[in-house]
């Protein structure tokens, strides 16, 4: 069974897709039996999938369909560390702006809640992350206010 939203989210954004290396063209592949069970999108942590995810997603289209790039970018990990969205990828071509684009993104994200997209009032202490107000109650501990700039 072919995840429909899924596949749709990849037709839109082929970067997504979750890829294999074939050692012997020495080149990434969307294997025939890719399900779309699972894509990058699902790697970005809730809160911030719900916050910007998609608008993240469409920027770094625009930017690699200008270098007729967009297949082509291959994404290694995406991820949370010390209370950042964390993308990490296989290079771009030069004068691409996706890294400035991903920059912007982890700024964004360290003062955007985790849990549900909301702008962030506190920082958790211990496994750092960016909650607001009602996400923080929730879950409890100990947390550090955001200070406003
Ligand atoms: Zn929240």
């Amino acid at each position: 069974m072919i995840n429909i939203k899924n596949k749709e989210l990849v037709d839109k954004y082929p970067f997504l897709a979750f890829k294999e290396y074939d050692y012997d063209t020495h080149s990434y592949y969307v294997p025939d039996d890719y399900d779309y069970d699972y894509t990058w999108f699902d790697s970005i942590p809730d809160g911030w999938r719900i916050a910007f995810g998609e608008q993240l997603c469409q920027e770094l289209k625009e930017a690699l369909d200008e270098f007729d790039y967009a297949d082509k970018y291959i994404i290694v990990q995406i991820k949370e560390k010390f209370g950042y969205l964390r993308i990490y990828d296989n290079g771009i071509p030069v004068g691409c702006k996706v890294h400035d684009i991903i920059r912007k993104y982890e700024d964004i994200s360290e003062k955007t809640c985790i849990g549900c997209g909301k702008p962030a009032t506190k920082i958790s202490l211990g496994w750092i992350c960016p909650w607001c107000d009602d996400c923080a109650a929730k879950i409890g501990g100990q947390f550090e206010a955001i200070n406003e700039i």
